[in-house]
């Protein structure tokens, strides 16, 4: 039977509520636990999967006959390429395979549009009075850091079930030619798990903007990490794109980092054929060519790209049920409470817990004291700055699941802890 919401109950029940918190969280701190769900890192076992990985290639020798121990290849290894465009719903001729880290490419896009401008700038954008991106929140930390970084600015819109708030989006690209572009995690957003619908990513494609060189960084990090069988196609945004006549708006990013290793992955970008050549000829100043030992020993060890789809569903085999107990635990603790809410998500790494305004803060820092390291508060917001002090981030991949079951029993005592300290206090 249901638990009563907790602002609806008489004074004296929320204060015996509060003291048994209390007692719950004092034992929590004694048990003296040393747990971290901050950052979604794939598991041992994961990684694991691709133990073959380490023993390939066999031999060095492309399929075009290319001696993959030397320079040169720029854009990447042909059938490689070919494998994740088709994953990707792009062209190979839209596509670039490049070293382990998508997150690096976004950085060399912005720099590049910032010291050069984009194919379809007017200028490079260090030379315009004021530059800013739209930023669904809660979003990624690093893709905030970055333009922090770059001193561009932040206007954020709230990320809805279906991808970012699209009127918003659109209201305020059309109104201030200041606003540059946008981040976007379109399928399985980090960390709501939201995935972007075909509307609106026709939406996002053919508005107007202010801007000429309006860039969507469409980051495509989970566009294959599904966490159920109904396994979400992501829109496809570069032919939607071109068809409403704006071809070199999107860059496509994705990696294999949560696919085989985190740390030695192939990155991928893509784009309109034009913005493929934009970025090579840019990424030539810097480099002869790519690690393409790397790329071959990816093509050999997936074979096709239906191999990569068969590898996935092995990685779903482990973190789905670490998932389902972060929801579980949650249900089962904080059901009916009206202390929170969390996304169900079906697929990335992420779980998104809103808790009650301004207690977030409050809840990372009782975990800390008990030795449970949640992501800091506000992360998920350009600044740190949650407004309403309520977001918290779980990442489940990488704990053990018993690890996964004691931490979330953790996080719903600190939970269940902070909104009676709060509904107590806001009736003084
Ligand atoms: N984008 C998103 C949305 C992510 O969550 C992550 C990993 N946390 C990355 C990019 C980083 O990708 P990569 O390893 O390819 O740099």
């Amino acid at each position: 039977d249901q638990p009563r919401p907790l602002a609806e109950r008489p004074a004296e029940e929320v204060d015996a509520f509060l003291a048994t918190a209390q007692e719950s969280y004092d034992a929590l701190r004694s048990a003296g636990l040393t747990l971290d769900l901050t950052r979604g890192k794939p598991a041992p076992a994961q990684l694991d999967l691709s133990a073959r990985l380490l023993d390939l290639p066999e031999g060095h020798t492309s399929r075009d006959g290319v001696d993959t121990r030397n320079y040169g290849g720029l854009e990447g290894l042909p059938e490689l390429r070919e494998m994740f465009a088709e994953l990707l719903g792009l062209e190979p001729d839209q596509l670039v395979a490049g070293g382990n880290a998508s997150l690096v490419m976004m950085r060399e896009v912005l720099v590049n549009l910032v010291l050069h401008g984009g194919v379809d700038s007017e200028r490079p954008w260090g030379q315009e009075e004021k530059v800013t991106f739209i930023c669904p929140v809660p979003g990624y930390d690093r893709h905030f850091t970055l333009l922090d970084w770059l001193g561009i600015e932040t206007v954020t819109v709230e990320m809805h079930e279906d991808g970012p708030d699209v009127e918003e989006v659109a209201r305020l690209a059309a109104a201030d030619p200041s606003i540059k572009g946008m981040w976007l995690v379109p399928t399985y957003a980090n960390p709501t798990g939201s995935v972007v619908t075909q509307e609106v990513a026709e939406r996002l494609a053919s508005m107007p903007t202010a801007a000429p060189d309006f860039k969507i960084f469409w980051d495509n990090a989970y566009a294959l990490h599904h966490l159920t069988t109904a396994e979400a196609k992501s829109a496809d945004i570069v032919s939607l794109a071109s068809a409403a006549g704006h071809p070199h708006r999107p860059v496509v990013f994705a990696s294999t980092s949560k696919i085989t290793f985190a740390g030695a992955g192939v990155a991928f970008l893509g784009g309109s054929v034009e913005t493929v050549r934009w970025y090579l000829a840019h990424l030539g100043k810097g480099s002869i060519g790519p690690d393409k030992v790397n790329h071959l020993r990816h093509v050999q060890f997936f074979g096709t790209a239906q191999g990569v789809r068969n590898h996935m569903a092995r990685h779903r085999e482990i973190i789905a049920p670490k998932f389902a107990e972060v929801d579980r635990v949650l249900e089962e603790r904080l059901g009916g409470l009206e202390v929170a809410s969390w996304t169900r998500p079906a697929g990335g790494y992420f779980v998104s817990l809103d808790v009650l305004d301004g207690t977030a803060s409050r809840v990372i820092a009782l975990a800390k004291q008990a030795g449970v390291a949640l992501t800091p508060a506000g992360s998920a917001f350009p600044g740190s700055h949650d407004p309403r002090d309520r977001n918290i981030r779980l990442a489940p991949t990488f704990p053990q699941p018993a690890e996964v079951t004691a931490a979330m029993e953790a996080v719903a005592t600190c939970v269940r802890l902070a909104a009676a300290e709060k509904l107590v206090a806001d009736r003084a």
